[in-house]
């Protein structure tokens, strides 16, 4: 039996055999700790019926190990000079499917329309390139795809702001976006001596489960992200500080502004990190209202 891809000895060959050479430009820090991707693919709660959407498989090391617990895997990969690479390691796996594409212009929608036809659970579990987690994570909330849930790795500095709660200093726009749509929990740090090349930055598994609605009702979400962003532009500034200078026209509706905070039952002194979802959500209704 050939070994696992994730083992330094077998990763090297693999990369000396096709004289592939990492690009730092795309993230490329590949897992060679099977220990590891056995906690990540762990965490996925697989079943025998799952689908997993991988997003960047590399040269396969966590591909192959979801193989062994998945239905079915479709992994989008960037990289075209990893795509013979994958069609040797993974060749034992017919059920994964590589798409060469790039996951932020991938209608993942209409993959899972053709691909995952039938399948009623449904997650993406990968090693995220770390130059564009935040915009993969709100790509795939966004697109409202039918997923129980994501796991990831990511920069720990990231999965620590993702998962904060409010009144720490990580707690900010990030967490309201991401926390809206799902629970969100670091479930594992993970040192920098797992990866080749080794990322300058310490590494955390995140595990988002969708919800079933979001977090907060209301009126208008498109407002009420805008409120948010509004409300952390300067995290030093009280939050009816941050709304005036921050919201369209908030200069010249200061008073509306002052009394939405108000109604909403919150003092206008505080810092927009100290309002939890449920307040800013309370918050957006009553400026919408009044402004
Ligand atoms: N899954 C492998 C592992 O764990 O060893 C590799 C993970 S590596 C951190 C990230 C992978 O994502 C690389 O293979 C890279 O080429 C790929 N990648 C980078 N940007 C991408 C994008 N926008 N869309 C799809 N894949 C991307």
């Amino acid at each position: 039996m050939t070994k696992d891809i994730a083992t330094p000895i077998r990763t090297r060959a693999i990369l000396e055999k096709y004289g592939f050479s990492f690009k730092k430009s795309l993230g490329q820090n590949f897992l060679i700790d099977t220990n590891v991707l056995n906690r990540i693919v762990d965490h996925a709660e697989l079943k025998e019926n799952s689908g997993v959407i991988e997003i960047g498989p590399g040269i396969g090391a966590l591909t192959e190990q979801l193989a062994k617990r998945a239905k079915k895997v479709v992994a989008f990969e960037i990289d075209q000079r990893l795509l013979p690479i994958l069609n040797e390691t993974l060749e034992p796996y017919p059920h994964v499917k590589v798409i060469h594409s790039d996951i932020l212009k991938a209608d993942v929608n209409h993959v899972i329309e053709e691909e995952f036809e039938g399948f009623t659970d449904l997650m993406v579990v990968a090693n995220l390139p770390y130059y564009v987690t935040t915009p993969i994570i709100m790509k795939l909330l966004e697109d409202q795809l039918p997923l129980r849930g994501i796991v990831v790795m990511l920069q720990k500095e990231v999965a620590d702001r993702i998962a904060a709660n409010p009144g720490t200093k990580e707690y900010g726009s990030l967490s309201i976006a991401i926390q809206y749509y799902t629970k969100a929990e670091t479930v594992m740090t993970v040192p920098r001596t797992v990866f080749v090349p080794q990322p300058n930055v310490d590494s955390a598994i995140i595990r988002l489960t969708k919800r079933e609605k979001p977090a907060a009702e209301v009126q208008n979400e498109t407002f009420f992200f805008e409120v948010v962003r509004a409300s952390f532009a300067q995290r030093r500034k009280t939050i009816l500080n941050n709304l005036t200078n921050n919201l369209p026209r908030g200069k010249e509706l200061k008073e509306q502004i002052e009394q939405a905070l108000l109604q909403a039952d919150i003092q206008p002194q505080r810092r927009g990190e100290t309002l939890s979802i449920e307040e800013f959500a309370r918050l957006s209704d009553k400026l919408n209202e009044l402004m």
